[in-house]
């Protein structure tokens, strides 16, 4: 495996590595990646570590949930059988289990640490086990293809060869750790974990053949071994490299070394986001992307405050970001040195905008009661007025969480409902930043995120209580704010527009303009998932088909 087959796997793609003077090197498209599309799958390099919390929960072969596997995500009859020796893992099939006992199970099912919260260690010992397999030529294709071909298939790359492990592993083995720029405690404990993991591998049954087709006795093991610091190596890269795998729902469930996926460099409006289909990995395109542009996936929260982003892109990734929102390396030292300052414009206003610790009466912290006050002025919208792009809205004289919320709801809905261009709607986000910039608005300011912290929670309580007037309210203002930070097909929006056209059908006292609205919901989070989640019979997809079923309901209500 070499890079030639890598630049030919990606080429096949539309894609392409360049090296980048400040990135190192970065993919771009070499054709027009359509929104919506599958940029391109990445599989794990070994079997996915399932957060020990999430076990029982999961197959751990397929990452079926118990839910997913009868199409209902409501229903939670199905039983998942767990490994009857380690009593701690579990499969949704004989065949699922036979898959993992064959490809790794066997070799960890006996480990006397199995209850290790650090998931550093299982990681580490897997990915030793691949690479090993890889290399004495014990693995075979075939036996991953029960897993790992349906959730390929859906990338329709019709007679496209998928992703043979040996690329998966050479890609990996590009990947950078920043072992000399990590913390020494840090590299401390990699040392311990590396030292650890080593011992186990030499005391299990797992042979070791190295290249020459022979069985080492245990002196020989060891020396097949890769060495601790290359096994430090391994953790760096793991650590800057490594991805959180999540369902459908966004919820967070297992840790994988997807080496294809971490190609693909970070902005804080990226361009692609990054999915899963069982534990394969999808990088789809939120908007249509040109030839020669740079396809990024975010590595942190878009909805994350400026500062708190960068330190963590710092600390963890070792990077200054660069991005459309934090600006090119110029612009950041003429905000530190406070040097003649152009006026920001673009992406660049934003995060001055959602700057801000204050939120409650004079700042004091919020309660229920005055949360109540400040969300009741909002109006639930007219659903005609967001079918229709209409002429630019004259904005409100202050900006209060209502005309906020007004404003930004009935400028940006109707052009993701009409399938605006992203330059139209690009355009129009801008003209919006550059007002909230300039209106005067009530304090505590209405659109930071702290306040969007506050709102979410309280929504949640809302929805428990099953307060659905007072819920819809706060949800349509959340969704203002989401609007203003996320990018447009961002599948966080679509659920969150899900979630919210529920509490909207829920509220009886709202009468028929909350069904209304409720079904323009309905059909905005379609619009959104149907980017994130494709509409082809998938894991995915089968949220969207959730959708469009409710909005059938719905439609039923609004005939009668
Ligand atoms: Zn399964
Ligand atoms: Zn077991
Ligand atoms: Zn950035």
């Amino acid at each position: 495996m070499s890079a030639s087959i890598l630049k030919q796997h990606l080429e096949i793609r539309g894609l392409e590595l360049v090296s980048d003077q400040h990135k190192h090197r970065k993919v771009v498209a070499s054709r027009l990646l359509k929104k919506g599309s599958v940029v391109i799958t990445s599989r794990p390099l070994c079997n996915p570590v399932i957060f020990p919390t999430h076990r029982s929960l999961h197959c751990e072969t397929c990452f079926k949930s118990k839910a997913q596997q009868t199409g209902n995500i409501s229903s939670n009859d199905i039983e998942l059988e767990r490994c009857s020796v380690c009593k701690k893992r579990y499969y949704c099939s004989r065949d699922c289990f036979t898959v993992a006992w064959k490809g790794w199970h066997r070799w960890i099912c006996t480990d006397k640490n199995k209850d290790r919260t650090d998931l550093d260690f299982e990681m580490l010992k897997m990915v030793v086990m691949s690479v090993e397999r890889l290399r004495n030529g014990s693995y075979k294709e075939s036996e991953d293809a029960y897993t790992l071909s349906p959730a390929l298939a859906v990338a329709d790359f019709g007679e496209m060869e998928s992703e043979p492990l040996a690329l998966t592993e050479y890609v990996f083995s590009t990947l950078m750790g920043h072992e000399v720029v990590t913390e020494p405690t840090l590299l401390a404990k990699y040392k311990e974990i590396a030292t650890t993991v080593r011992e186990e591998l030499i005391s299990s049954k797992f042979p070791f053949k190295g290249r020459q087709q022979q069985q080492p006795d245990d002196t020989k093991k060891e020396s097949l071994l890769p060495s601790i610091m290359e096994l430090v190596q391994y953790l760096c890269r793991f650590h800057c490299n490594n991805f959180s795998i999540h369902d459908p729902q966004l919820f967070t469930m297992a840790e994988g070394t997807l080496p294809i996926g971490a190609l693909f460099n970070h902005s804080c409006r990226p361009n692609a986001i990054v999915m899963y289909e069982g534990k394969v990995q999808l990088i789809k395109a939120l908007e249509d992307i040109e030839v020669g542009e740079e396809v990024c996936t975010s590595y942190v929260d878009n909805g994350v405050p400026r500062e708190e982003r960068r330190q963590l892109l710092r600390e963890k990734y070792f990077f200054e970001c660069l991005c459309p929102r934090c600006g090119d390396q110029q612009q950041q030292q003429q905000q530190q040195t406070a040097a003649v300052q152009e006026p920001k414009t673009g992406f660049r206003i934003l995060d001055d905008l959602i700057e801000g610790e204050q939120d409650g009466p004079d700042g004091k912290g919020v309660n229920g009661e005055w949360l109540t006050k400040q969300f009741d002025a909002i109006i639930i919208p007219g659903a005609r007025s967001l079918q229709i792009a209409g002429p630019r809205l004259q904005p409100p004289s202050v900006m209060t969480r209502a005309s906020f919320t007004s404003y930004i709801i009935h400028s940006l809905v109707p052009l993701i409902q009409t399938g605006a261009s992203q330059q139209e709607y690009t355009e129009r986000l801008f003209e919006i930043y550059e007002t909230l910039q300039s209106t005067p608005h009530s304090e505590p300011k209405p659109f930071t995120t702290t306040v969007m912290t506050n709102a979410t929670s309280f929504f949640n309580t809302c929805l428990e209580h099953q307060s659905w007037a007072l819920a819809s309210k706060i949800g349509t203002f959340i969704l203002a704010l989401y609007l203003m930070i996320y990018p447009r097909h961002h599948p966080l929006v679509g659920l969150h527009c899900f979630t919210l056209a529920k509490s909207l059908w829920n509220d009886v006292e709202g009468g028929m303009t909350s069904v209304r609205l409720s079904h323009e919901m309905l059909k905005l989070a379609r619009n959104i998932l149907q980017v994130s989640h494709g509409v082809k019979s998938s894991g995915n997809a089968a949220l969207v088909m959730e959708v469009m079923a409710f909005m059938k309901t719905v439609e039923k209500e609004l005939d009668s």
